[in-house]
């Protein structure tokens, strides 16, 4: 799967995608990441952004410069390509969503991510973008939500999850995990790891998770 960024600050997500399993699939060719930075279409002595119609504060992303960042992508199969336009309005994202892009085979997922006040709207509906969010909160950018989207659906590619990731949804767990020491002092007070755990009882271990 190859994931095409269009974004204004790349630099942002070099130290994540370098990193452990996401940095690993990477090296392994499993997923690609592209970027494509509107800033490069921008004529010298002019500005990335503008001030929005209507009034009020905050800047607007020219679309423009959107618009040749994204011509430059090569779409390699229409109908294997899902555009994709980070917004705080738009759809929720969840893991069904990024399960169904993996499941319906989608070879490159075109993430958009804006900045300040947002990009000029027409963007997205030239693009035919589809809005989706990350949850009820508003960031400064879309590099974060991107770089969300990045993470969960990759590791619903068959390959990533290394046999001691396996995905969580494919078996029984549970949000509470213990390591050793089974009991852990500190300060002055011990923290047992619960007696189920060591039971050595699959059933009755299986039961206990379920219910976490
Ligand atoms: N006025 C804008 C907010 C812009 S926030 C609006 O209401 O839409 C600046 C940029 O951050 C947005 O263009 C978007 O790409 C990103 N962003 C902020 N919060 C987000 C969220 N919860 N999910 C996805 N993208 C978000």
């Amino acid at each position: 799967m190859r994931f095409h960024i269009i974004t204004i600050f790349p630099e942002m997500f070099d130290s994540y995608l370098k990193e452990s399993i996401i940095g690993r699939a990477i090296k392994d060719k499993k997923i690609k990441i592209l970027f494509y930075n509107p800033m490069d279409f921008c004529e010298p002595k002019r500005r990335v952004d503008n001030r929005p119609y209507g009034g009020g504060p905050g800047m607007v992303l020219r679309p423009e410069l959107f618009l040749r960042a994204f011509s430059k992508i090569k779409i390699k199969n229409k109908n294997k390509t899902k555009i994709i336009l980070l917004s705080p309005s738009g759809k929720k994202f969840d893991t069904a969503y990024a399960k169904k892009l993996v499941k319906q085979k989608y070879t490159d997922i075109i993430l958009i991510s804006g900045r300040y006040e947002g990009i000029d709207a027409r963007v997205q509906k030239i693009l035919k973008a589809e809005k989706i969010s990350i949850g009820d909160y508003v960031l400064t950018g879309g590099e974060l939500p991107a770089m969300v989207l990045i993470d969960s659906i990759s590791r619903q590619i068959p390959g990533i999850l290394g046999k001691y990731e396996s995905l969580e949804e494919e078996r029984v767990s549970s949000s509470e995990v213990y390591t050793r020491p089974e009991v852990l002092k500190y300060k002055n007070k011990n923290y047992k790891v619960p007696k189920v755990l060591l039971s050595g009882n699959h059933k009755k271990i299986e039961e206990w998770k379920k219910g976490k």
